[in-house]
């Protein structure tokens, strides 16, 4: 029996398939490289000492993706191939559309055909939206969207809670992570967005390395003690070690499932610099500017409910992210 993994050489699809890998699982990948690159398979294979089927395509091809059902034994899938960049969504919505919707419902179309009904889905905090207190809990109201990339969530969200009311045999994780950071701890994996980046650590990172001149914080004068925003920042292995948790309760009983990936504190954007220089000895010069259009103020995750059902609770801090965030540029600048 194997997991499916759709976008598995990307940036959270490969830390999973890493603890997938390492919980003694069998796992098939399937990318199109459209966001990431072919030496990240070959890292997923040093780092675990274990091999997996591997098929170069985009996972909203019907054609292609039947034949990877036929010839594997596949009885649950995750699913990391959508698009994610939140500005990017704003000015492209119908690509966000066909790739993260339709792309999605080819996907389940194929599992329902070959009756395959446990489905791990990489939803978000944005679903939650401006208007639901902090600390975000799973059984408050889904929120707005302020971008087309947090509407593909709030749909995919919705569709799946549709399947599961037609077909009661299937078994949904909704999984909504909140800000994941860091890196593999061998640093052969991280993130590596093409062109500026346009999340938080990326960019401190590009900084720190003297790719980018400085940081603009975006709003210094927010309603948060020093006026920046505040995210609940978490490791991505700690994020993927949720989703080998989330595959479990799957497999315990069907139902659609509802956690929060988060640590359940909040970091302002200044403890995330401060953090990083001293967590890495480098300096990143930053200046205060305008605020970003779209940006909440605070939010963070009430993260007890993935405690107490799945016992999972994320472990590594703020330091363990700030540093094998920059471990791995230093490996991959040394590696060339
Ligand atoms: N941020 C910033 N400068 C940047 C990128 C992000 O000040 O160059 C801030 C952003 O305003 C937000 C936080 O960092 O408060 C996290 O932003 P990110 O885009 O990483 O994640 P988001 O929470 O928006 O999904």
């Amino acid at each position: 029996m194997s997991v499916l993994v759709t976008g598995g050489a990307g940036y959270i699809g490969s830390h999973t398939a890493v603890e997938l890998l390492n919980a003694g699982k069998d796992i098939v990948i399937i990318d199109d490289f459209s966001n990431s690159k072919p030496e990240v398979l070959e890292n997923i294979k040093k780092i675990t000492g274990k091999d997996f089927k591997f098929y170069e395509m985009d996972y909203a091809d019907r054609e292609k993706l039947e034949k990877v059902f036929e010839e594997n034994n596949i009885d649950s899938v995750m699913n990391f191939a959508g698009f994610k960049a939140v500005g990017e969504s704003t000015k492209k919505p119908i690509e966000y559309y066909i790739n993260n919707v339709s792309g999605a419902l080819v996907l389940f179309d194929t599992m329902r055909k070959y009756n395959v009904k446990k489905f791990v889905f990489s939803s978000s905090a944005t679903v939650y939206g401006p208007e639901n207190p902090i600390p975000y809990k799973e059984d408050m109201p889904v929120g707005t969207a302020s971008s087309p990339y947090g509407s593909t969530k709030i749909f995919i969200e919705q569709i799946l809670k549709d399947i599961y009311k037609a077909d009661n045999e299937w078994s949904v994780a909704l999984l909504r992570y909140f800000n994941p950071i860091g890196s593999h701890e061998s640093g052969l994996l991280g993130e590596e967005p093409q062109g500026i980046p346009n999340n938080l650590m990326p960019y401190i990172v590009r900084v720190a390395c003297g790719q980018l001149k400085e940081l603009s914080v975006f709003g210094g004068d927010y309603d948060t003690p020093d006026g920046t925003c505040i995210r609940d920042y978490l490791h991505v292995v700690d994020l993927a070690k949720g989703h080998i948790k989330a595959l479990d309760k799957l497999n315990e009983g069907n139902g659609v499932y509802i956690y929060n990936l988060g640590t359940g504190v909040g970091y302002s954007v200044l403890d995330v610099v401060n953090t990083f220089m001293k967590a890495t000895g480098k300096d990143v010069p930053y200046r205060i500017t305008e605020r970003r259009a779209g940006d909440l103020p605070a939010f963070y995750a009430d993260a007890t409910k993935a405690e107490k059902e799945l016992g999972w609770k994320a472990e590594k801090s703020l330091e363990d992210m700030c540093r094998d965030s920059w471990h791995y540029i230093e490996v991959s600048r040394k590696n060339g």
